[in-house]
């Protein structure tokens, strides 16, 4: 889709105008991207930096309805978010997957067993599915032989999904341009353009892509969506400043830290409420590694597209790793990467951050609508009522195209190739929908085979140089595939192979190569890995 030459293509349209024009490349934005383009609006979405490089690249990845919102009364965003989370588990098969959990209480711990048992109930009655179930303290034992004994008084499991959010973000943006979008990262929107009478009609983007020449455009829509998240506000100042009124955003840091599946072996996810503060924290098996996270704290530094972990979150998840898992006696040293991300919520002065609402907010000024807050979960709805707002404030906003019929999975050629591992052929079809059956025609056999103790692909290294926008090597590193944060070194040990790979598929010669692998070394060292 994305093959060379695809961004003078993009590039070319942009003098036709838009029925939409999506800023911001995040889940929000990719979300009401495909929704858009789905319903026949001519939408162009443009990114500052690379797709999913926000937020959207550095969330716990999980697809649920947040059990512990449910505790903050936060009833609402549970049940759409359970609800969501039972489609996208039905449609996105091989990108969404199921996993069990299990929460463990212990002497002391806040919540009753009862009280949890009693939230469990309402959370599978709102998914119409029973999947929760009590155990005692030995079958808890049984089934996480890791988890600390002391104090244990049992627990519960029950059920909740995961995912790749990087490239869930992807697939929305492929739908989108599958359904005849344009979109392109790379292009800040330096202005947001404004009539005499006050509505907004367009934007002005610059090209900062490598091969863009810092090129810039104007384009002229309809609407406008204002998708940027945590960045929702400046992207507001450029709406001629001050004259309209900014939602009032609260920024959030939180962080993880990546363990190999060696130091730290789960086979389910496994929460339990913090002995510091009681906040839940989670460890979770994840594309070949274990997550644990997260943390929740104000920031008030200046919001940069890679945060870094701090001392104290470092110390936090720590404290929680060798509280929860003592036999296991992980220290510092045995962290193999870490990563941080911001979130936007909605600031009504709660003095903890966590028991602010993660519901979304819909602002809307004349053409212009922010959208921000909100779940990776719950993308489509939001998407969705972003849609139904505009068509409801703007007579004008109506689709220029006829809604289109989706495409015809592509499992059955991908199949016919008996050489490809079952296993292997669903993860790609989830991941790169109607991609694969070209991936399958252009890649090599020998190359549907895992990198590493990794569960990803060279063929999928080498189709995310080559058809799916990259322009850095840390947009395909850190975000095309997650080698940046699932394997030892980022991937520098296979650097070689990597790099024969990418200077084929993108024609780097040697000096773009050795600055990419120079910003990506840095990246690594200055914003992923263990500096405590
Ligand atoms: P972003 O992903 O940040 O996207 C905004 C984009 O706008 C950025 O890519 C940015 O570069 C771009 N932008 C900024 N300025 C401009 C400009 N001038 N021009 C063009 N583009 C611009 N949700 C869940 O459902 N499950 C979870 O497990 C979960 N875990 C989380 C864990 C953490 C630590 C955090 C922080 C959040 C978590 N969330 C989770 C929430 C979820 O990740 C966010 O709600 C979601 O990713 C926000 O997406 P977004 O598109 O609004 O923002």
């Amino acid at each position: 889709m994305w093959r060379i030459g695809w961004r003078d293509e993009a590039w070319s349209a942009l003098d036709q105008e838009f029925d939409l024009i999506v800023i911001g490349g995040g889940i929000t934005g990719a979300g009401i991207f495909a929704e858009a383009c789905r319903k026949g609006f001519k939408t162009l979405l443009v990114e500052a930096k690379d797709f999913a490089s926000g937020t959207s690249s550095r969330s716990s990845k999980l697809v649920h309805g947040g059990f512990r919102y449910l505790r903050n009364g936060q009833i609402k965003i549970t049940y759409d978010s359970v609800r969501e989370r039972e489609r996208l588990l039905r449609e996105e098969r091989g990108l969404i997957h199921e996993l069990g959990f299990l929460i463990a209480r212990y002497q002391g711990d806040r919540l009753p067993m009862w009280a949890l048992g009693l939230g469990l109930t309402l959370y599978d009655l709102i998914a119409f599915r029973w999947g929760h179930k009590y155990y005692q303290p030995e079958r808890m034992l049984d089934l996480c032989p890791q988890l600390n004994p002391q104090d244990l008084e049992g627990g519960y499991r029950y059920f909740d999904a995961l995912t790749d959010d990087a490239r869930l973000v992807l697939k929305m943006i492929k739908t989108g341009v599958e359904f005849g979008g344009y979109a392109l990262n790379y292009c800040p929107v330096q202005h947001i353009l404004q009539m005499r009478h006050g509505q907004f009609v367009g934007i002005i983007i610059k090209d900062i892509s490598p091969d863009g020449l810092e090129r810039t455009c104007e384009v002229q829509s309809t609407a406008i969506i204002n998708a940027t998240g945590v960045w929702a506000e400046e992207v507001f100042s450029l709406a001629l400043g001050e004259m309209i009124r900014k939602p009032k955003l609260r920024k959030l840091q939180g962080s993880h830290l990546v363990f190999s599946q060696e130091k730290l072996p789960l086979t389910r996810a496994v929460s339990i409420w913090h002995p510091e503060d009681k906040r839940p924290v989670f460890a979770f098996p994840w594309e070949g590694v274990t997550l644990v996270g997260t943390t929740d704290v104000d920031t008030n530094s200046r919001i940069r597209t890679d945060p870094q972990i701090t001392g104290a979150e470092f110390e936090y998840l720590l404290d929680f790793i060798q509280y929860a898992f003592p036999g296991l006696n992980l220290s510092g040293k045995d962290v193999q990467s870490t990563f941080s991300g911001y979130r936007a919520v909605l600031d009504t002065g709660k003095s903890d951050p966590s028991k602010e609402s993660r519901e979304h907010i819909l602002k809307y000024d004349a053409g212009l609508l922010t959208v921000a807050g909100g779940k990776l979960t719950t993308f489509r709805l939001m998407a969705n009522q972003a849609l139904r707002l505009l068509g409801k404030k703007m007579a004008s906003f109506s689709p220029s195209n006829q809604i289109q019929e989706a495409g015809i999975s592509p499992s059955i050629r991908l199949f016919a190739r008996s050489e490809i591992d079952t296993r292997i052929g669903i993860r790609l079809i989830g991941r790169l929908g109607m991609d694969v059956q070209y991936m399958v025609d252009e890649i090599p056999n020998e190359e549907f085979r895992l990198i590493e103790n990794s569960r990803t692909t060279f063929a999928e290294l080498r189709w995310g140089a080559k058809a799916e926008g990259t322009m850095h090597l840390d947009d395909l590193l850190m975000r095309r595939v997650r080698l940046g944060i699932t394997i030892p070194g980022g991937g520098l040990a296979i650097i070689q192979q990597i790099k024969e790979i990418v200077t084929e598929e993108l024609h780097w010669d040697e000096t773009r190569w050795q600055e990419e692998l120079i910003n990506y070394k840095q990246l690594l060292g200055n914003r992923y890995s263990v500096r405590f």
